[in-house]
């Protein structure tokens, strides 16, 4: 069982490596955004709170994701562990992440983060927003909100996870699968010396 956290800024390609590690490890996605926009479209009173977050770039407050995420945790039973995609983006969340994992007998193993410059990610965004419509995607201000908000808050959770010699920065750039065999060469690595 591996635990492991897939972070980056917005449209650094998370998602499409979360699916791409799925399927090779069998590991058990948990994407907070994906969550969240689930609740949305299906109205619930989750969703109309985290919306108005969304839809600004903001962060969804950290007590609401926190126990959004555990119960999320408490509803899986996976057996080769999770990829927290999205999460934590904040050091409370970090806190949260690692003193529930501990109240289960489980840490994270490893937190890789797939780095990739900014103008490139502006790019990638609005294309996705052409592509899919997400409404976060197609307006450049939102977008550069959620990068602005990254940088001030989320890019911290690096130091988080460097501080415990768990955090391992890969080339964003590239081909999907050139990305992946990075990330992959990380977790295998990890996996050896479990
Ligand atoms: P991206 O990484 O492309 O910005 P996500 O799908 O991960 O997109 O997240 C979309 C939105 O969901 C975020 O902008 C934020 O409002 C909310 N969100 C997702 N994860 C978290 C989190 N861990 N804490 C707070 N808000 C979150």
């Amino acid at each position: 069982m591996l635990n492991i956290v897939l972070f980056g800024p917005p449209g650094a390609g998370k998602g499409t490596q979360s699916e791409k590690l799925i399927a090779k490890y069998g590991f058990t996605h948990l994407s907070t955004g994906d969550i969240f926009r689930y609740n949305t479209k299906n109205k619930t009173e989750l969703g109309q709170l985290a919306q108005s977050y969304m839809d600004k770039g903001e962060l969804v407050p950290d007590e609401v994701t926190i126990a959004m995420l555990e119960s999320e945790v408490e509803k899986s039973n996976t057996s080769k562990g999770f990829i927290f995609d999205g999460f934590p983006r904040t050091i409370p969340q970090a806190e949260a992440l690692d003193k529930f994992l501990a109240g289960r007998g489980q840490s994270i193993a490893v937190m890789t983060a797939l780095e990739v410059p900014e103008p490139e990610l502006i790019k990638r965004l609005l294309l996705r927003g052409a592509d899919s419509g997400r409404a976060d995607d197609t307006d450049e201000s939102i977008i550069k909100n959620r990068i602005q908000v990254y940088n001030d808050q989320t890019a911290v959770v690096a130091n988080y996870y460097s501080a415990q010699n768990k955090f391992r920065a890969i080339n964003g750039i590239g081909s999907i699968d050139e990305i992946f065999d990075r990330l992959c060469a990380v977790i295998d690595a990890v996996e050896e010396t479990k």
